[in-house]
């Protein structure tokens, strides 16, 4: 058999760092977005790396095309330059429903039937007979899980009822089938010269939504295949998403994948001291080009 010729560029394309920026286009870019952007630009440049766009827009009905259009307006007048194709994730849905299969087949996930309403009410009862129902770490109330040890006669019958359902991830089942403890490597600062490990908590979160039933997927299911997929090595994201790495890390060994090294960095916040959201209006990109920024003065705003 003839030897494999060594290839220096594929083997240079193996330690090029990659680098990501992954906006969803549910409303207009704001200056935390901006940072975030323009942080993994300097640290894929300066590491001669890759930098990526992938456009998360698997919530089809709050993503629309008007604000995909305005988030890559806003970032082209910034200064952003992304390696093309850019990913859009509502184009790979039968990728995502493939893993989801294999979730399925492995009994790691199981239909969840109860509604927002009877959640409410199932917590509200358990809460009246003296119990603190636990929450996560964004304070949303962990999902009961009583679904959890439905027959799968019952299952099938509510499925083929047509019952909504979400598909969520048994995370005992989960952390029993990876069998250690999960942790991954956290830059210290955006130098990105020392890490240290962070313990995964997936627990935490309980059993989360992994996919829907019109959408083979989750922003936690996406984001994990798709870095793996593109090949990331380096996720620099808002440090709003830190816990929820957790999560990611679970899948990641689910699913065998590569884990990349994670950097969250420090949020922009609104005068109020709080964390900016799309509603917004003043510390929109948009609202500020109209009314005279540069891509010099957003740089300043961010402390680049
Ligand atoms: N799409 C997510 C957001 O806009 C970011 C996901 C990530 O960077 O992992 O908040």
């Amino acid at each position: 058999m003839a030897k494999p010729l060594h290839n220096p560029i594929a083997a240079a394309e193996m330690t090029l760092l990659t680098f990501r920026f992954a906006p969803s286009p549910n409303g207009d870019l704001h200056l935390g977005h901006a940072y975030s952007a323009l942080l993994n630009q300097k640290l894929a440049a300066r590491a001669d790396g890759r930098l990526l766009l992938r456009i998360e827009d698997i919530d089809t009905t709050r993503c629309t095309p008007q604000f995909e259009a305005g988030v890559l307006a806003d970032l082209k007048w910034l200064g952003l330059s992304w390696e093309e194709p850019v990913r859009r994730q509502s184009e790979h849905f039968a990728g995502y429903q493939a893993v989801l299969e294999r979730l399925v087949r492995e009994e790691l996930v199981y239909p969840a039937f109860m509604s927002r309403g009877e959640i409410r009410a199932f917590i509200t009862g358990s809460e009246k007979r003296g119990r603190d129902w636990p929450r996560d770490p964004d304070g949303v109330p962990l999902y009961p899980a009583a679904d959890k040890a439905l027959p799968l006669k019952e299952r099938q019958r509510r499925i083929a009822e047509n019952t909504p359902f979400a598909w969520r991830l048994d995370v005992d089942a989960a952390m029993a089938r990876v069998g250690k403890d999960l942790s991954w490597i956290e830059f210290v600062d955006e130098t990105l010269s020392a890490t240290r490990s962070a313990d995964a908590r997936p627990q935490d979160w309980g059993d989360v939504i992994v996919a829907r039933r019109d959408i083979p997927t989750s922003y936690h299911l996406a984001v994990v295949l798709d870095d793996a997929l593109q090949g990331v090595s380096h996720v620099v994201r808002g440090q709003d998403l830190f816990s929820a790495t957790g999560v990611q890390r679970l899948l990641q060994q689910l699913l065998d994948l590569p884990q990349p090294a994670y950097f969250h960095h420090r949020l922009i916040l609104g005068p109020d001291g709080r964390k900016l959201s799309k509603s917004f209006s003043d510390t929109g990109l948009a609202v500020l080009r109209h009314a005279g920024a540069s891509p010099d003065d957003i740089r300043r705003m961010v402390g680049l």
